[in-house]
């Protein structure tokens, strides 16, 4: 079944190769790859192992994404994670499709700084079991997004920031203005 670009979403992805023992799917638009987790598994399998460059390598979830892409397959918003070695990796990891995205150039980047090989980290059993929780948030945000548009999601993040800062007292009374059809009224 053919998929499309999470980047690019009216383009379909093409069979390909991230590296000779590994396919992927990549998009002839933005050139990134998409890649099954299980394909990624067998490839590390077949590889020996290097120190990485930097000893220390970091992986974490960055939610905080304006727009997350979505997943080709289940139409979920992809998690964002990155890794970081000296420099910053993004991948996007789709959880229930157990696939990830890289965009154009990471993967090189990563076997410049034998990161590639790593990820294993990223998608262990334990961390993926952790991503529940987040997941349903970006699914949630993915469902208001779509009804009110990405500009006015983005304002009324600002509101409610904005709106939490104030006291208790303050904050109900400025709910009531925000709400009430006419807020001169007097009760
Ligand atoms: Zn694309």
């Amino acid at each position: 079944m053919s998929i499309n670009c999470p980047n690019c979403s009216s383009v379909t992805l093409k069979a390909s190769q991230i590296e000779p023992q590994l396919i992927s799917q990549q998009c002839p638009q933005c050139e990134g790859h998409w890649i099954r987790l299980a394909h990624y598994i067998d490839w590390v399998k077949s590889q020996t192992i290097e120190q990485a460059v930097v000893e220390e390598i970091d992986v974490e979830v960055e939610p905080n994404m304006t727009t997350p892409l979505i997943c080709p397959k289940t139409q979920e918003p992809l998690i964002p994670f990155s890794v970081t070695s000296d420099i910053k990796h993004q991948l996007h990891w789709g959880q229930t499709s157990k696939s990830f995205w890289l965009d154009k150039g990471e993967w090189q980047q990563m076997q410049e700084k034998r990161v590639a090989d790593k990820l294993t980290d990223v998608f262990s059993t334990e961390r993926q079991s952790q991503l529940a929780p987040l997941q349903q948030q970006l699914n949630r945000e993915h469902l208001i997004i779509n009804a009110i548009g990405k500009e006015n999601y983005s304002r009324l993040k600002l509101v409610r920031t904005w709106l939490h800062e104030q006291s208790d007292e303050h904050k109900a009374l400025m709910v009531s203005f925000l709400v009430s059809k006419d807020p001169f009224k007097m009760k």
